[in-house]
């Protein structure tokens, strides 16, 4: 079998290493010939199409500890996949061998700790069912079927950021298998060096099999407020959202969506299929609260139609699931933002008008609250002073379409570069055309990331979606 080298060089692998691998492994171990193949390799985002050399469907640490020390052993370019929505698509890579962790979606519960054991391959639905259970939650994202991996190593902001800080401000340790072979235990007593890395530095370091998260409290019901707007009112009501949110309580998570109504008879007529503006706000407390606190946002403009109510966190995290299936095509890229100023707002009021496809849309996040309580070199993600971020999602379905959605979306994005402080969440990132400016998108903490690389993973196995070269000796 030809395959690639982690230095990009093209060899011959022969079969009977493969046997060889096969026969160490619990799960399948997936061919090009294998029926499986063609299904296994997709990724959420349709517009990546790449065929892996070979793909080690994992089933336990073990197995995940005979495919690194296979790829270390052979030199060979690697790609790791944990629920497999990130846009760039980099946990596929074609002629290269992929570790998917899809089967490894296990999650049990500590109740008397409030400690939620997460393995690499889950799904945000997947823990937050079982943590449910026990009427607990751990902070995430805002779409139930992103992987928590992917989403945790790179920040992960979502409906509690505000009052329990982003995801990696919720990790209590990880296990990882590093370059090494070895499966290693990483919190902030042992290993701690690694642990700080992990927090925010991708999948650079090696392969998480389990994530270990302090959880929260929950009530079996909690408030989403969704007053949804005509876009003729969008600038008035985002000013003033974004006015209230620098005031609101932590306990109040929240994001606006520059979109489309569905075009569905239920949805009042007015705004069936039409240009809307509707802010989300999340509030982690009782129901009666949060109705009492999100009062303000069915005032910010007239005659809101609300898409929110009262239910379990678990669906709160489904509310937005079914705008993003499977196999469509999606381009998004998010600017960090300093102020949502009359200029700003313009840009947004603009690009909201001038989609190519009705099914994109721009949300704007809100920060600040318990996110901005952490320093920017407790963690290794940097960007904990901002705002606000805009994420600019081109969403679309026609092949014949990609360049223009995807020249929206960069154009957009461009636009909202001067009102921005730098910066890219890797979350969001596009193709990751911008990896060649990994220095100024990590700033002061670069330099502590490549150390710690060097030290754990000196050959650069591990490339994550953006990679961080190793320099130096190590820490
Ligand atoms: C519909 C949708 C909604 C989203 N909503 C949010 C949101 O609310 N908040 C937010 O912050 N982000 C959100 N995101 C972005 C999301 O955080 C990223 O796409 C994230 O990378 C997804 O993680 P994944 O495991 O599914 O990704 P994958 O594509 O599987 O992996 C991405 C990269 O992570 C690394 N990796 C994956 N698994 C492991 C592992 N176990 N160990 C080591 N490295 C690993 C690899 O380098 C891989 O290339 C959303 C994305 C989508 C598609």
């Amino acid at each position: 079998m030809q395959i690639e080298t982690v230095t990009g060089t093209i060899r011959e692998l022969a079969t009977t290493k493969l046997d060889e691998l096969d026969a160490r492994l619990q799960g399948p171990l997936v061919l090009p010939d294998h029926e499986d193949y063609e299904q296994v390799r997709q990724v959420w985002n349709g517009m990546i199409d790449r065929r892996p050399a070979f793909i080690v469907r994992c089933m336990t640490a073990e197995d995940v500890v005979a495919a690194v020390n296979f790829v270390r052993q052979h030199s060979l370019r690697l790609s790791v996949r944990g629920g497999g929505h990130n846009v760039a698509g980099k946990s596929v890579l074609d002629g290269a061998m992929l570790i998917d962790l899809s089967l490894m979606r296990g999650v049990s519960i500590d109740p008397d700790n409030q400690r939620v054991r997460v393995e690499g391959g889950a799904l945000l639905d997947d823990l937050n069912v079982e943590a449910q259970k026990y009427g607990l939650a751990v902070p995430t994202g805002v779409v139930s079927e992103t992987g928590v991996a992917g989403l945790t190593l790179h920040g992960g902001y979502g409906w509690l950021s505000r009052k329990f800080g982003i995801t990696i401000d919720n990790l209590a340790s990880v296990e990882i298998v590093t370059a090494d072979g070895k499966l290693t235990h990483a919190d902030a007593h042992t290993n701690a060096d690694l642990f700080w890395a992990v927090r925010g530095g991708g999948g650079n370091f090696g392969v998480v099999t389990v994530f270990e998260f302090q959880a929260h409290p929950i009530e079996p019901q909690m408030w989403l407020a969704a007053p949804t707007y005509p876009a003729s009112q969008r600038k008035e009501v985002l000013a003033r959202f974004a006015n209230f949110m620098g005031q609101a309580p932590h306990e109040l998570s929240g994001l606006a969506s520059l979109w489309n109504a569905p075009d569905d008879p239920e949805v009042p007529a007015e705004i069936r299929g039409k240009p809307v503006i509707t802010t989300v706000g999340c509030y982690y407390g009782s129901v009666d609260k949060g109705k009492e606190v999100t009062k303000p946002l069915y005032e910010l403009g007239s005659s809101p139609v609300d898409f929110g109510g009262q239910m379990p966190f678990v669906e709160i995290n489904r509310f937005f699931d079914d705008d993003y299936p499977d196999g469509h095509f999606y381009y998004w890229k998010a600017a960090y933002l300093d102020r949502i100023d009359d200029e700003v707002l313009e840009i947004l009021a603009d690009f909201h008008d001038r989609r190519p496809s009705p099914l994109s849309n721009t949300d704007i996040w809100f920060f600040g609250g318990a996110i901005s309580q952490v320093a920017p070199d407790d963690t290794a993600y940097p960007q904990r002073y901002t705002p606000f971020m805009a994420s600019v999602e081109a969403n679309w379905t026609d092949p014949d379409q990609s360049q223009a959605n995807i020249a929206w979306a960069r154009q957009q994005f461009e636009a909202l570069q001067k009102h921005s402080p730098g910066g890219l969440y890797l979350n969001f990132p596009g193709f990751a055309e911008e990896e060649h400016d990994i220095e100024d998108i990590y700033a002061t903490n670069f330099e502590r990331l490549s150390r710690i690389k060097a030290k754990y993973d000196p050959d650069n196995l591990f490339r994550g979606t953006f990679n961080i070269p190793p320099r130096g000796g190590g820490e």
